[in-house]
């Protein structure tokens, strides 16, 4: 196991980590234990899936909660989509994520269709989601051959009532097989590129990175591949360990701990036997 001191930077997945859900209700502790890593100094960012808020509402829905947090910490999924999509030339989106981003697309001079041809079918988390919008996007994908874009591949999601709900992931999967391509785009966890994101946001070598999460196969597994420490919090997605038997043993996270303040405690004692 690596050292529990003092990483270089922190990594830090939002929900289940910072709040316990869509609710954005702090975990127990997490408001101060965020505060002493900005009284540090350390670098640290907020790397996100989240598909369902515009990354400034984001920000202002935690900082109501309580966290220091500013726009600049914060690495997300839709931006990183906002970019593959410019970047590609993609005007025309088929957006079934949720409402509420629809003018986050439009301000950035993406049209919004709902049936026809389209360059990209766009996934995001939708509570609302209907069988005849996946049909749509069918056609598109099939007899238009549009790009299908995904921001996260999670497989479910915990609602504003805390209920499990099918997410993206399971929308990919039944859609890929009709992309020309054979793949979807996935842009962000467990996909590279938003750990690299991260990475050059805070400045640090993936050895110096420390990345917590409560989901410990969608966002552990590729950070530790990676080569960063990785947290298991249990404030989140699963309040015991059983998910590990899912994942072979060199894939396990580094540390297990209830809540994320509990890092601060793994930490001091890992310096205290260091000591001694
Ligand atoms: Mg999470």
């Amino acid at each position: 196991m690596k050292s529990r001191s003092e990483p270089g930077a922190w990594l830090i997945d939002i929900e289940g980590v910072l709040v316990r859900d869509k609710r954005y209700t702090p975990v127990e502790g997490s408001v101060a234990w965020l505060q002493a890593i900005v009284d540090s100094g350390r670098p640290w960012c907020l790397v996100s899936n989240n598909s369902t808020d515009r990354p400034d509402e984001l920000v202002r829905k935690l900082t109501a909660a309580g966290f220091p947090v500013t726009r600049e910490n914060l690495v997300g999924a839709l931006g990183l989509a906002t970019q593959w999509l410019l970047g590609r030339g993609h005007r025309r989106l088929m957006w079934l994520g949720h409402p509420r981003l629809e003018d986050h697309w439009r301000e950035r001079g993406f049209e919004l269709v709902e049936e026809g041809s389209c360059e990209a079918v766009v996934l995001g988390a939708n509570p609302e989601l209907t069988v005849a919008r996946l049909d749509a996007a069918l056609a598109a994908l099939w007899e238009h051959g549009a790009d299908l874009v995904s921001l996260h591949r999670n497989h479910f999601f915990l609602d504003a009532d805390s209920r499990r709900r099918l997410g993206p992931g399971a929308w990919a999967a039944a859609l890929e097989p009709a992309v020309a391509s054979g793949r979807v785009a996935v842009m962000g966890k467990p996909e590279e590129p938003i750990y690299r994101e991260a990475l050059k946001r805070v400045g640090v070598e993936p050895s110096e990175a420390l990345f917590i999460s409560d989901d410990p196969v969608a966002d552990l597994v590729t950070a530790k591949r990676l080569g960063m420490t990785t947290v298991f919090t249990l404030s989140g997605k699963y309040d015991d360990h059983r998910i590990l038997g899912s994942l072979d043993q060199d894939e396990w996270p580094d540390i297990i701990v209830a809540t994320p303040a509990d890092t601060m405690q793994a930490g001091n004692t890992a310096a205290e036997e260091a000591d001694t």
